[in-house]
């Protein structure tokens, strides 16, 4: 059994837990073996990248220096796009080109880092007495960041290429299910000519190497995206080693259509809102609000839409739905459907696997609209993280803020109406990191990215996403 290593100082190790088996998900082949660190494992990592962090030639490193490095990772990553984009589509079975979107991204992510490493800077604070009050912004250390398997190449590299352009070194655990664009991660910095250490990568299992990397005493900061349980037990470690963390975790995103709105428009968004990525995005718009006065009409235009997508394999140009990322995921997606049936609602489309004979041994599902059940409903008040739409309808606006503020999230919001002012005021009442009027899901590295709520702590991205991964420090320099 050949086994695909992981990446530790610069050398590639194989580990000491059971290593991981990787799924096509959509085709049930196998791709391989990867390897799986212990705790053990993950303690050599950590003493590792601190060391590292601690040589000079790292944190003298001038900031520009630093730059030119990102730069070389941004476009390394462009040249291997093609296979990096592959290799995340086997893995998660996300169509391929929304795959290749996602490999640019991150290339796009490591060049606006190494913009902000040329360009930010340091504060002079207004004086009060006979001296120079200056803020300066220092790393860390050690950075850990453990990333989810919907969208690994996007959210590894916002997380690495902010927390290096930092000055910090980091130890990464990609999740089970996608481990090797991680790894391939480490490859590019390796050739980029970063310093062994800077950048190490654990694979592994959550409850182990995860585990050992947010409890390891050298970790002073901890980055993490995923579900809001597995972001609880993380806070609480944290919390008790009083150490700073960032929390990307769910939402149950509200898309919120009034009778005003460009209905034609609206309609594209509010599908490909909740359908691509087959519904596995933090920002999936999986709850349906539509104004009491076209619900039925815009409703219809809805399910036709949807019973027209094409689901097929990731890599075939007509796909516009392909697999979930797992066997496993597409059994929690079918139990809270049957939770919805059970609470009374009806499923207007899809509702099971597709028929057709050559998808039957992915793990693929219909896309599924649900509507009859009230906002209090589990499906309408847990993230499913699969392609199932709830919809509900609403009578004003005092009765859609409730609703669609009614639930423990607040990560994303698209709001379609002709009136500005609505939209402003509708926009400002949603509890949510993000509120898209008149389009959604519109994305950008430059912006910062967060949930009220359970749907986390902190922002990552944006001009201020590098001090997410750096500590204030006021130096006084007398003048008496
Ligand atoms: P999980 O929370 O299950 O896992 C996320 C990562 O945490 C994985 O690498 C996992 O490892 C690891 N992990 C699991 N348990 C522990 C633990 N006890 N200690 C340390 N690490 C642990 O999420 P999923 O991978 O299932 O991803 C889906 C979730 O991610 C959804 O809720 C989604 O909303 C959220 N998400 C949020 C985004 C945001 O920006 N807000 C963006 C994308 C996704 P392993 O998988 O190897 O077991």
């Amino acid at each position: 059994m050949s086994i695909q290593p992981f990446l530790i100082g610069g050398e590639w190790i194989k580990g000491n837990a059971v290593p991981i088996e990787s799924i096509n998900p959509a085709t049930g082949e196998l791709n391989g073996y990867v390897g799986s660190a212990s705790a053990a494992d993950v303690d050599h990592a950590v003493t590792n990248a601190l060391q590292a962090q601690r040589q000079p030639s790292w944190c003298n490193m001038l900031p520009h220096e630093r730059a030119r490095l990102l730069y070389r990772v941004a476009e390394l990553i462009i040249e291997r796009g093609p296979q990096l984009s592959a290799q995340q589509m086997r893995e998660n079975g996300k169509l391929l080109s929304e795959c290749s979107f996602q490999a640019a991204a991150a290339a796009g992510a490591f060049r606006y880092f190494a913009g902000i490493c040329e360009t930010m800077v340091s504060e002079v604070a207004p004086s009060r007495g006979q001296y120079l009050s200056t803020v300066v912004y220092e790393p860390f250390g050690v950075v850990a960041a453990i990333t989810p398997w919907n969208s690994p190449l996007t959210l590894e590299a916002q997380k690495v290429a902010a927390a290096v352009a930092a000055g910090n070194a980091v130890v990464l655990k990609p999740s089970e299910f996608t481990p090797t664009l991680a790894l391939e991660l480490g490859r590019i910095f390796i050739d980029a000519g970063f310093p062994p250490g800077i950048l190490n990568v654990v694979t592994g299992s959550g409850p182990e190497a995860g585990l050992a990397l947010v409890q390891h005493p050298d970790v002073r900061m901890i980055s993490f995206t995923g579900g809001t349980a597995t972001g609880r037990i993380i806070a609480k470690i944290a919390g008790e080693r009083l150490v700073p963390t960032a929390l990307e975790l769910g939402g149950k995103s509200p898309h919120i259509v009034f009778a005003d709105a460009d209905l034609d428009a609206a309609l594209d968004a509010v599908v490909m809102g909740i359908f691509s990525s087959s519904g596995q995005s933090c920002i999936a718009g999986s709850r349906l609000f539509i104004e009491r006065s076209i619900y039925d009409e815009f409703l219809g235009r809805v399910v036709e839409r949807t019973r027209a997508l094409r689901v097929g394999p990731p890599d075939a140009p007509q796909s516009q739905v392909a697999s979930l990322s797992s066997f496993i995921h597409r059994e929690r997606v079918e139990r809270y459907v049957a939770s919805a049936l059970k609470e009374g609602g009806q499923i207007l489309v899809g509702g099971k696997r597709p028929d057709a004979p050559e998808l039957e041994k992915g793990a693929y599902y219909e896309p599924t609209i649900i509507a009859g059940l009230p906002s209090s409903a589990t499906v309408c008040q847990e993230e499913i993280f699969g392609p199932v739409l709830c919809v509900l309808p609403f009578d004003g606006e005092a009765d859609l803020i409730e609703q669609a503020n009614g639930t423990v999230y607040g990560l994303g919001c698209g709001i379609w109406t002709e009136s500005f002012k609505k939209a402003w005021r509708v926009g400002r009442a949603i509890e949510s990191g993000t509120v898209w009027i008149n389009t959604y899901k519109a994305l950008s590295v430059a912006t910062p990215f967060g949930g009220f709520k359970d749907s986390g702590i902190g922002r990552e991205k944006g001009f201020y996403g590098i001090r997410v991964y750096q500590e204030a420090k006021t130096i006084y320099l007398g003048l008496g």
